[in-house]
């Protein structure tokens, strides 16, 4: 027997048209310079029809990918909503990819369109050479500046000339609606290719209170660039409950955000662990009142337990650790305390915090062995972690290295964890970066962390280096805080760290270094490092 329910399919569309009638008073504002520039839900849907009319006229057709190279603003959300629901597929471009890949990444992509901020006009200029499959440039603003670029249109001017009535079709579920690409550490970038239905399940799951629990009376500030997996899905989420959303465009310095979330009264924020290294730092020197905040989502990379603590302690900030990846739209795991958690002493719950925390509803979790069998729920036993669910990718985008990620239904996610009996998943590491020694396997990320959590440490990375006897060891690379710079030292980390590790774990050296590499989304870059000190001699313990 069948379920009697309708067949309804689950688009965009309805979330693009439910947004100006039940939320048209709420707000989209962009930093723009030294200004904030404002728009209504009210304001952008018709001018979201607008812009499906020029995509029309510019020869856009079903199925066509759209390339945006823009930062977190008010127009780039138009693109998010008038490519998908025409029935094009929204390709945002990751502005920090060296030239090749991104010359790489259009071409596979095939895109035809490509849509540029005006300060990245330089960027696209240097490829263009290169990307016979573009056909259009739409430079994102009032006019044309000087450009190389051509055929080049500018955005405000092709949205004037067109109409803000647009019949947006009826599409199917599982079209593509968006892609983006991983940014992958080795060989070229893998395409995800997310569709409708994968979307809208997406946006209800962080709308659940049990993940991010997003509502229309929330200010959401998403520092996550939105060429990161659509910035981790926040943009969708918020229009379909109507929630305001304020974007920083380029300005991402802590005091920015910190200036930005004062003045708009911001809510829930959302980026990587440096950005609020960053102003956990700045708040050492200056005051804000960031009272309005109730969460800051932190993910992409491990949320160090200290940071977890002091921001809640100091400054009364509380952070949702969460585990995701491009390939998952990225939302995985989620960590917040079950009920009878929050009766656990303080440090407990703060160091259960720090795990990447509970499969959200939706993603199925397992953790296997190098057998190929799945490893207990003891919260000790490490496995690679692989998942399952309605948003997460069954293939890349025309790539031949699908067969080593995706078998048997699930998706090989290369994160090396550990699962409590409560469900509560810690990443241990990514493969590559465990240090193996001897027999042994130690976390490079809980070395990171404690050693982070010396309150003259501002950033480091931990690193195997070859060893002839254990085959690999630990190599401590740290960044002091610039009053410390010349005091730090060698001795003063590893006392750090001698309560906390058994001293076969401890690092076999430590070296200061002016910053950690960070990749183009913001993560610490140990390839670099790795690659650095290749040749590195660690002394005799
Ligand atoms: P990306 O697809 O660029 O978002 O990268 C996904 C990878 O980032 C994951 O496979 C993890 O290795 C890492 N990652 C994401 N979130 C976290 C987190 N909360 N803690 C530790 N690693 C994370």
């Amino acid at each position: 027997m069948q379920g009697l329910m309708m067949d309804y399919p689950l688009t965009l569309t309805p979330i693009l048209e439910r947004a100006p009638k039940l939320f048209g008073n709420k707000e989209i504002v962009t930093k723009a310079g030294t200004t904030l520039e404002r728009e209504t839900f009210a304001e952008w849907a018709p001018r979201v029809a607008r812009l499906a009319n020029v995509l029309e006229k510019l020869g856009v057709r079903r199925g066509d990918r759209v390339a945006t190279f823009a930062w977190n603003n008010a127009r780039h959300l138009e693109l998010y909503f008038a490519v998908p629901c025409m029935g094009a597929v929204l390709h945002p471009l990751n502005l920090r990819l060296p030239a090749d890949q991104l010359a790489y990444i259009i071409n596979h992509a095939q895109d035809s369109v490509l849509f540029v901020d005006p300060t990245l006009l330089p960027a696209i200029e240097k490829l263009a050479s290169q990307l016979k499959g573009v056909k259009h440039f739409v430079v994102m603003g009032d006019t044309v500046p000087e450009t190389t670029l051509a055929p080049v249109h500018a955005y405000e001017e092709l949205l004037r000339g067109a109409s803000d009535a647009y019949p947006f079709p009826q599409l199917d579920e599982n079209d593509a609606a968006g892609m983006c690409y991983t940014s992958g550490t080795t060989g070229n970038p893998k395409g995800v290719v997310y569709s409708h239905r994968s979307i809208v399940l997406h946006s209800m799951g962080l709308a659940m209170t049990s993940s991010f629990g997003i509502r229309e009376s929330d200010t959401v500030m998403p520092v996550v660039p939105m060429f990161h997996v659509m910035a981790w899905g926040l943009p969708f989420v918020c229009v379909m409950v109507g929630a305001n959303l304020v974007f920083p465009g380029p300005h991402m310095q802590p005091r920015d955000l910190a200036e930005l979330i004062q003045a708009e009264r911001v809510t829930l924020t959302a980026g990587v662990p440096t950005l609020w290294l960053g102003l956990m730092n700045l708040l050492e020197h200056e005051r804000y009142d960031l009272s309005s905040l109730h969460t800051m989502i932190v993910g992409g990379s491990a949320a160090p337990q200290f940071l977890i603590e002091k921001m809640q302690k100091q400054y009364g900030l509380q952070i949702i650790h969460a585990w995701g990846m491009t390939e998952m739209s990225p939302l995985g795991t989620v960590s917040r305390l079950k009920k009878a958690q929050l009766q656990l002493p303080e440090t407990e719950q703060f160091a259960l915090r720090a795990k990447q925390g509970l499969p959200v509803p939706g993603v199925e979790i397992r953790a296997m062995d190098d057998m190929g069998n799945e490893v207990p729920w003891d919260g000790k036993t490490f496995g690679e972690l692989q998942v399952r669910g309605p948003w997460i990718a069954r293939e890349y985008y025309r790539d031949e290295r699908s067969a080593d990620s995706f078998r048997d239904g699930w998706f090989r996610t290369g994160d090396v964890v550990t699962i409590d009996a409560e469900g509560f998943v810690q990443i241990v590491d990514r493969t590559k970066d465990l240090v193996k020694s001897g027999g042994e396997w130690i976390s490079s990320v809980d070395l990171e962390n404690a050693i982070m959590s010396h309150p003259q440490v501002l950033e480091a990375a931990v690193i195997a280096v070859a060893h002839p006897k254990w085959q690999e060891r630990p190599l401590a690379c740290v960044v002091p805080k610039p009053d410390f710079k010349d005091t730090l030292t060698k001795k003063d980390i590893l006392e750090h760290l001698r309560a906390r590790f058994a001293s076969w774990e401890l690092p076999d050296d430590v070296i200061f270094i002016d910053a950690v590499p960070k990749t183009s989304v913001g993560k610490f870059d140990k390839k670099v490092l790795r690659a650095q000190y290749r040749d590195y001699i660690l002394p005799e313990r």
